[in-house]
C-alpha cells in the first residue's frame, strides 16, 4: 500500500512552466500572510517583488478558495487603502497526533495553527496493530466535535518517540515501545476509513521543534533547538531560513542528544555506551537512582521526597548534566532559541535552576560578546509534538502550493 505524503496533485515541475510560477507565488503569498497576518495585497507585492496584478489575481482565487478572509480596511501611505489579509480560520482542519509510551493524543488546529480540540487516551500503548486501530478511532472521534463539521480536512501528522526516516517514513527504533522498522503510516491508514489529506509521520521531538518554530510567534527564530525532557530525552532542530525545516542529518539521528557523552567513564547507558546525557538526566535513570519503579508516579515521589540527600544530589546532578547539554549545544549549533518541554520540566526541585546556573556561567567564556540564547520552559509542553506533526501537514500544503479548496 501507498500512502500519499504529498499534496494531491502536485506533479513534477518543467523549468520555465508559468502554472509553477503560478504556485510559488499562491505559497509565497499563503506563508507571508500566515506569518504576518493583516498585510494588504499591495504590501504582498512590495515584500514578495511582483506585480500588483499578479499578487490580485493570486488573492482573488486564494478568497474564492476559502484559503484568506478579507479584513479591516488599511489606510496605506501613498498608495490606495488596502484590506487586510489574513488566513480563514473557519475552512480547514489539520490533524495532529501523538504516540507516547503512555498514551495517545490528537489535536485538531485550523489553518492558523489554533488549537479547535484536543483530546487524550490515556492506555499505555501496546503492539502496533492495536495502536494504530486505537488511534484512528481516536482521530475519527475528535473528527466529529461540532466545532470540526463543514470543515475541509487537510490531513494528519503523526509524531512517534523514536527517529523516523525520510523520505520512506519508517519509525526505525522506539526503544521504550519496542518498535523496529515500523511503517506507522501504512498500517494506520486501513483504519482511517479514507481520511483525506497529506499524511506526514515524525520523531516526537522534531514535531513539537518544527510547531514551535512555524506556528504562532511574533517573531521567527533563526535557529530553534526544542528539548523533548521525558523517559529518554531528544532534541528537534529547525532552521528558519527560507522556511522553516528541520535539520535531520544524513540518517535522520541528527538531536539524539539524549546519547551525546558527557562523562568519560560514567554510567552504562541503554545504547551501550558509558556516560550519554540520558545516564544521569532522564526519566529512567532518576527512576533507576531513587529506585523508583514503572507505573509509579516519578512527580509524586520526587515531591514527597524532595528533602532526603540522595533525591536532592540526583536532580542536581541532572541539572548540572541539563547544563552541559545547554552549554554543548549553545556551541554545537549556535541556536537562537532552546524551548525545553517533557514531564522532567514539572518536577520540583533544583534540576532546572541547577541548569540554568550552569549554562549562565559557561554560555559566553569563547565568545564573551556573544548574545544570551532565548531560553523558554513549556511545562504545558504535552500537546506540542501532536500540534507541531498537525503545523508539518499544513507546513507541505502550503509549501506544495497545490492547495485547492
Ligand atoms: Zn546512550
Amino acid at each position: 500500500m501507498t500512502v500519499s505524503t504529498r499534496p494531491a496533485g502536485l506533479r513534477s515541475i518543467r523549468a520555465g512552466d508559468q502554472s509553477f510560477l503560478k504556485h510559488l507565488n499562491r505559497s509565497a503569498i499563503l506563508d507571508l500572510v500566515r506569518r504576518e497576518s493583516g498585510l494588504t495585497r499591495a504590501e504582498l507585492a512590495n515584500r514578495i517583488q511582483v506585480t500588483k496584478v499578479t499578487v490580485g489575481t493570486v488573492v482573488q482565487e486564494l478568497l474564492d478558495e476559502g484559503w484568506l478572509t478579507e479584513g479591516e480596511l488599511h489606510q496605506g501611505g501613498m498608495g490606495r487603502p488596502g484590506r487586510a489579509l489574513h488566513l480563514n480560520e473557519s475552512r480547514h482542519v489539520v490533524l495532529g497526533a501523538e504516540i507516547g509510551v503512555l498514551g495517545l493524543r490528537v489535536v485538531a488546529c485550523s489553518a492558523p495553527g489554533v488549537i479547535l480540540y484536543q483530546q487524550e487516551d490515556l492506555t499505555p500503548t501496546g503492539d502496533v496493530d492495536s495502536t494504530a486501530r486505537r488511534l484512528a478511532k481516536l482521530v475519527l472521534n475528535v473528527l466529529q466535535r461540532p466545532e470540526l463539521q463543514n470543515r475541509m480536512v487537510l490531513g494528519l501528522g503523526v509524531a512517534v518517540p523514536g527517529p523516523v526516516s525520510h523520505p520512506d517514513n519508517v519509525l526505525l527504533f522506539a526503544p521504550n515501545l519496542g518498535w523496529r522498522n515500523v511503517a506507522v503510516l501504512e498500517v494506520l491508514e486501513p483504519y482511517l476509513k479514507g481520511l483525506p489529506g497529506l499524511r506526514v509521520l515524525d520523531n516526537e521531538a522534531n514535531a513539537a521543534a518544527f510547531g514551535e518554530a512555524y506556528l504562532l510567534r511574533e517573531r521567527t527564530p533563526e535557529v530553534l533547538a526544542y528539548l523533548s525532557l521525558g523517559s529518554g530525552i531528544g532534541a528537534g532542530l529547525i532552521a528558519s531560513s527560507p522556511t522553516p525545516h528541520l535539520l535531520r542529518g544524513a540518517q535522520s539521528f541528527a538531536g539524539e542528544v539524549g546519547h551525546t557523552l558527557v562523562q568519560l567513564g560514567g554510567l552504562y547507558c541503554h545504547c551501550g555506551n558509558r556516560g550519554c546525557v540520558e545516564t544521569l538526566l532522564s526519566g529512567w535513570a532518576i527512576r533507576a537512582a531513587l529506585s523508583v519503579p514503572d507505573g509509579v508516579s516519578l512527580h509524586q515521589t520526587i515531591t514527597a521526597r524532595l528533602a532526603e540527600p540522595t533525591v536532592q544530589v540526583t536532580l542536581r546532578r541532572a541539572g548540572e548534566a541539563l547544563g552541559m547539554l545547554l552549554t554543548n549545544l549553545h556551541h554545537t549549533l549556535n541556536p537562537s532559541d532552546i524551548v525545553i518541554g517533557g514531564s522532567l520540566t514539572r518536577l520540583p526541585g533544583p534540576l532546572l535552576p541547577v541548569a540554568f546556573e550552569f549554562f549562565a556561567d559557561h554560555q559566553h567564556r569563547l565568545f564573551s560578546t556573544s548574545r544570551p540564547v532565548n531560553i523558554e520552559v513549556r511545562t504545558d509542553s504535552l500537546f506540542l509534538p501532536a500540534r507541531g506533526a498537525a503545523a508539518q501537514v499544513l507546513s507541505q500544503y502550503i509549501q506544495g502550493a497545490q492547495v485547492s479548496a
